[in-house]
Order: C-alpha cells, then structure tokens, then sequence
C-alpha cells in the first residue's frame, strides 16, 4: 500500500510513502503522517492511497498522527482547486487551512462497576464518604472528576480508595475545549414575521434547497432590510433537510451581536465559532466535530468557509462586497469568490448579501449566472437617512484660512445631536502612506493620463507617481484646471480628528475606532458594548465602524472626507467609495428617530457621491461599468499583480526588465496576443518596505487559464533572476 502525500513546501510536488503493514489499516486521505523527508522528518498530509509507487526507492511512513481524517475526499476537491487557482502549492494551502496538531483534550471519568462486576476482594468496608461518592455516581451513571470535584472537597483519594475497592471504575473521554463567547450585544426578537419582501426571497431560496443544485443568489436589500432574519431563515430551512451551514461574516466583532440571534432562534444547537482569534485547541476540536458531523453550522470570519461541513447545503457570505474576505497575507485568496466555488462543488445554495454589492457580483446577476433576489425597503418602513453634502471646495476659498477638518455645517449638526442625547459616528478613512495632492479651490484631483487612477505624491521627491504604468511628474502647486495656486497635499488621520472633536466639544464621551486602538484582544468588542450601553458620544473611526452593526441610537453619521477614498491609487476607488457613503449612512436612524448624514467632500459632483445621496445603486453600476467597459477592467477582465522584489536594486531593475521581456515573448509566441495583456513592470506605490526595493507587473485578460500558465511561467523566470516574486489573483489592492 502506498501514499501520495503533500508536504508544507514551496512547491507543487507531491510525494509517495509506502505504508508497512502495521500502520496500513490506519492510513485515510485526509489523515497527517510523519515522514521521512530529506535528512529530516516532516508532516505531510495524505492526499490519496495507491497501490503503485512513481518510483523505486520508496520510504516508509513513519507514523500516523491523526486518528481520524481531517478533510473528505470532496473537502480536498475544493482545496486542490483553490491551490491551482490561487498558484499555492497545496502543500502549505493544507498546512495553512488545517488546525495544527494537538492531542485531543481528555479528562478522567468515573462509573460506577455493576455488581457482578466487583472482584471478589471486596469486604473491604466502605468510609461515609465513599457511600455518599458512590450514590452520587448512581444517580448519574459517570461523572466527570470536575463534576465530582465540584461536589466534594478533597476528592483524590476517596477515588483511588473506591478504585483499589473495585467499587468504580475511571477512564479516559475526549472533551472538546470550548471557548467562551459572550452573548450579550444588541437586543434579540423572537420569532418575526416575515414581510413579503422577505417571503418572497426566501421562497427562492427554499426552492434551491430543496432542489438541491448549485445555486448562486444574490440578495440585494438596502442596510436594515431584514436580510439577516432571511439568512437565519434559510438555516432553519437547510437544518431541516439535515444539512450543513456555513455563515460568513467580514468583521468577526459582528458575531457575538449575530450569535445572539441565533441563540434567540436556534437555542441551544451547537454551532461552530471559528476565525483567528481562537485558540489552537479549541480550533483543533471543533473542526473534528465539525468533521464528525457534530456540529453543523459554522459561523466565522473568511477562514470558517474551509471547514470540512458534512452534506453542506447552504453558504452565506453576508456583505459580500467587503475587502476583508480578501486575505492579502500568507495564502492569498477571496473568501466570496472561493464560497461560490464550493458551494458549486457541494451542489449547494450560496446566498450574497449586501446593501451595495461588488460591480462583480451584480454583473453576474445581470449575465443571468447569479440569481437575483432584491429587498428594497428597510423594515416596517423605516426611512433611509436623509443625506446632505458639503461642498468643501467653499471652504478652499476662504483667504488667509487653513481647510477646516470639520466645516462648520457638520459641528452645528453635531451640537444639536449632542443636546438630544443621540449617538454620532464619524468616519474618516485615512491611509498613512498615500496622500494626493488637491486643488482645493476647485477640487481637482491630480490623475494619471493612462490608467484613470489618481497620482501618489512622494513629498520627499516632489513627483506624483502611478503604480499602474510607470507614468511620473513633477509635483506641481499649480492646478492644471483652474490655475489655482494653493494645490496641497489631502490627508487626515482619525487620531488628529479625534483631538479636534474633543477640542470642540470637550464635554462629550469621544472614542476613537481604527486598527491602532482595536489591536488588542477584545477591545473591539468592547468599544462597540459601550456604544450600545450608551457610554459613547461620538465615535470615530475608520472603515470598521461602517460595518453591519445596529445601534439605534446613532442618529448622526459624519463623513469627514469622502476624498481620500475617491482618491486611492485603484481603479475600485469609486465603488469603495459608494459602497462606504451607502454603508456608513445605514448606520444611522436604525430605529423610529430619523437619521441624518452628512458627507464632506471636494467632488460634490462626482457620480458616486451622487448616486449615494440619492440612495441609487442601479444608477452607478451603469455609470461605473461604462468606465470600465471602456478600460477593460474588471469585472470585463481579471487582473493578475505580480509582485516582485529584490534588496539589490540594480538587480532588481535587472530582473524585473528581464520579466517584463518574458512576459510580452510568452504572449506573443504562445497564441495569447489581444486576450492577455501586460502592464508595467512599475515602481509599486510603496516603493520600499524593510530595505526590499518593490515592482509590480500586472497581468490583465479574460482568459484565466492563459494567465494562470503565464503567472508560473514568470515565478519561475523571476526565481532564476534572484527576485522574490509573490502573485495575487484577482487583486484587490494594488499597494
Ligand atoms: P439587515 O441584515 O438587512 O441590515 P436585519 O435583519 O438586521 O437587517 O434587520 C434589521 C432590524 O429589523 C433588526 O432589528 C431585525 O430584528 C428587524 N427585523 C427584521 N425583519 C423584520 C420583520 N419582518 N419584522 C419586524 N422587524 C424585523
Ligand atoms: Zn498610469
């Protein structure tokens, strides 16, 4: 019996073991071995059982490290798959997926002995103690030592005494390690009836359960719609044909507010909390009761999408159009994209949701490959906040003044929320590294003559740089539009905004919400407990207080500059934008108290503030895809960024012009002239992190099994130039 195994290595290869006879009845696909592996041991992970070797010289397996398998021959499927698409070898794709190994937990459990069990030594007299040990054991079959030690003081050697009396018996159990998530966010209905708008998407998603196919739908509902009562809806309905769940989420903050809903729906069923907060052990046990089939729903954050569900039926991916379900680290890959493929692996239903889909995924819907179910109402009809612009291009002109962060317009709002005892969000996303220069007279935005893409300023070279081709210029203080001479460099971060708030209103609760003031375990969670206890005045914060969350307190949202998203050197930076303007504004007025955004901006004109205000989705889709029909960008193409980079900057320079000659050889000798396209190499935005000088080439087409051959043919070339060379498919940040 032999074994093709996969070792957590940089490369494709994969290996085969023999197994001697002792160990062959425990070999499975899907189970770890220890192996012999050049001059050490490694862990390689059972791919598939063959009773042929590839070669002569076959080495034994040394152990087995797993008593059951950890993934399913269809589990494996989708892992290969995801391997080939995102170029990772599947090796380190399993290394990273699986929990580590860890022994399982177990703890001591006592029974009481029959009768006609007892040894015959067993006149030995029997303490009060030991009597009332003993009924308690009765009264319950077995009991845990903890339960026991809960029960009695000093239990040790009553335990040992009964044992040597042959009155008990103790053994080993396995235990899963839990792991304590509290509850205790936002308020839980009970059961609601559903409005017919929710009827009717449910209906559709019923009848693709039942149907049991592959079928992709995306629900499309305006924020407090009621999509997450339909998403729990749908569980219900997938449990009772007895199949698996898996429910993703962007921000796994947003869980203890959605476990509590489903605690208030599904009592007491265990489900699954996984993302990578929790602990090694805990993860180790519950992928096993996951795998077991124990447990059936999984919550979590993108990584909870490779848990190894039995029969599943159902994904969500709930705000589908958010970046987080894009891992740039490690292993990269697209939680969204990648829930479609396995629920058309699985034959499984795959519901999208979002206020404000991903252009990709409503083109889909319009191609007809995705199906299309619309709430467009907010609950019992609550309003949609009212939306006011501020054209801070007005401020640009006033002589003699700096540009205020906060125009005088959104202080007075502010002011008046304050005396009703309301909530404020403010948001404001800044990016440390990118600043844009802006006229701020007349809000003109330096962009690049090719790529339709604003310019990065680099103050200490006074140039403004593209990363998508190489176009550069001199940083200029003239505005190109209007002759304004005051063009400046835009930029704000929450922690000065945060001082300026307390500045003005020095009375108010104020706390601030980004990745500095978040790093800590568990202080997410808590910001957004003080938020609901009303602890907070104002908050402000980035991109994370825009998401799913239901306060109905909050009545004012402030959006303190909607430049610096519109500006991001990326051509999604208009569909960043409205989907921010749209998701942050449904933050307030959640509840019966009307709510009010206003919005700060220099491009009072642009389309996607203007779409926004009007609450129009449709309308900027169209507007947006005729710009990107005229491109060719995605979703009409897909895009490739390869990244390379190098210590030794000649060499690099070397290297990456020797990839970029490759690259145009391949597409023109190989038959991919007019589908494959290649842009750069260029400098990447970031020119240099920790001493490495950094490119980047961007590989753009339809045809993805020709970009996919031409990316390993380039990480190849990029390896024997000495550059170190990293592929991202289907990129969603160009930094
Ligand atoms: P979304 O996920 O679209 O933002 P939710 O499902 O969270 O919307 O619903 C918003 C609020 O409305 C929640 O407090 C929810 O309990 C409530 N809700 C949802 N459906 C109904 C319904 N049919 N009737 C009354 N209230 C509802
Ligand atoms: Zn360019």
């Amino acid at each position: 019996m032999f074994v093709r195994v996969a070792i957590n290595i940089p490369s494709e290869k994969t290996f085969t073991y023999s197994a001697p006879p002792d160990i062959e009845r425990d070999i499975a696909v899907g189970k770890r071995v220890l192996v012999p592996f050049g001059k050490r041991k490694a862990t390689g992970y059972i791919l598939e059982l063959t009773d042929c070797a590839d070669c002569e010289d076959v080495k034994d397996i040394i152990d087995v490290l797993d008593a059951e398998p950890l993934f399913s021959p269809d589990d494996l499927a989708f892992y290969q798959w995801l391997s080939q698409y995102y170029i990772h070898p599947i090796g380190k794709t399993l290394a990273h997926i699986l929990p580590a190994v860890i022994k399982p937990k177990t703890e001591k459990v006592i029974s009481l002995l029959p009768d006609d069990m007892k040894p015959a030594a067993n006149k030995e007299k029997i303490t009060g103690k030991e009597a009332a040990v003993m009924d308690f054991l009765k009264a319950r079959g077995n009991a845990s030592i903890r339960v026991l030690q809960d029960a009695f003081a000093n239990i040790y050697p009553t335990i040992k005494n009964l044992e040597k009396k042959g009155k008990i018996s103790v053994a080993d159990r396995e235990t899963a390690r839990l792991h304590n998530q509290s509850f205790s966010i936002g308020r839980t209905e009970g059961r609601l009836h559903l409005n017919p708008a929710q009827q009717k998407a449910l209906g559709k998603i019923c009848a693709s359960l039942a149907d049991g196919r592959f079928s992709p739908l995306l629900l499309h509902g305006v924020t407090g719609s009621g999509k997450t009562e339909v998403y729990l809806t749908a569980i219900e309905e997938a449990l009772k044909l007895n199949g698996g769940v898996i429910y993703l989420v962007p921000e796994i903050a947003l869980t203890p507010q959605l476990l509590s809903r489903f605690q208030a729906k599904f009592g007491d069923l265990p489900i699954a909390v996984i993302h990578s907060a929790i602990a090694q052990g805990s993860r180790y046990d519950q992928w096993r009761q996951i795998r077991r089939g124990e447990i059936t729903v999984v919550v979590g954050a993108r990584s909870a999408l490779f848990a190894p569900v039995k029969n599943l039926k159902l994904i969500i991916c709930d705000e589908e159009h958010d970046n987080s379900y894009k891992q740039e680290e490690r292993m990269r890959y697209n939680a969204r994209d990648l829930a479609v493929v396995r629920a058309q692996l699985a034959s499984a239903a795959v519901i999208l949701g979002s206020a404000t889909p991903g252009i990709q995924t409503y083109h889909n819907c319009r191609s007809g490959k995705y199906g299309y179910l619309s709430l467009p109402k907010r609950v019992e009809d609550r309003p949609m906040p009212e939306m006011e612009i501020v054209d801070m291009r007005l401020y640009g002109k006033e002589k003699g003044k700096d540009l205020p962060v906060l125009s005088s317009h959104l202080l007075y709002a502010m002011e008046n929320t304050l005396k009703i005892k309301k909530q404020i969000l403010l948001f404001l996303n800044r990016r440390g590294y990118h600043t844009f220069l802006i006229c701020p007279e007349c809000g003109y935005v330096f962009k690049c003559r090719n790529c339709a893409v604003s310019l990065t300023h680099h103050a200490a070279e006074k140039a403004l740089k593209c990363h998508y081709c190489d176009y550069v210029m001199p940083a200029s203080m003239t505005c190109p539009e209007c002759g304004g001479k005051k063009v400046c460099a835009y930029g704000t971060g929450t922690e000065k905004l945060e001082e300026e708030v307390k500045r003005f209103f020095p009375e108010a609760r104020v706390t601030r919400m980004d990745s500095d003031t978040t790093a800590r375990k568990g202080a997410f969670g808590k910001i957004l407990q003080a938020l609901d206890g009303g602890a907070i005045d104002i908050l402000v914060g980035t991109q994370m207080i825009t998401k799913g969350h239901d306060f109905p307190n909050i009545t004012l949202v402030g959006v303190v500059s909607a430049d610096a998203m519109l500006n991001m050197p990326d051509f999604r930076a208009a569909e960043r934008t409205f989907q921010t303007l749209m998701q942050v504004s449904g933050r307030g007025g959640r509840s019966d108290s009307p709510g009010k955004v206003i919005i700060q901006t220099f491009n009072p004109d642009h389309y996607a503030v203007k779409h926004a205000k009007l609450n129009d989705y449709e309308g900027f889709y169209k507007e947006e895809l005729l710009l990107r029909k005229g491109l060719s960008y995605p979703p009409l193409s897909r895009f490739v960024n390869l990244q390379l980079s190098s210590a030794d900057k000649e060499r690099g320079l070397a290297g990456i012009a020797r990839i970029g000659k490759a690259a145009r050889e391949m597409i023109a000798n190989e038959g991919m002239k007019g589908t494959v396209e290649i842009l750069g190499p260029a400098e990447a935005p970031i020119a240099r992190i920790k001493g490495m000088h950094r490119w980047q080439l961007l590989i753009k087409g339809r045809n993805i099994h020709d970009m996919n051959r031409l990316t390993r043919r380039l990480l190849e070339e990029g390896k024997q130039c000495g550059l170190t060379v990293k592929c991202d498919v289907d990129p969603v940040s160009f930094m």
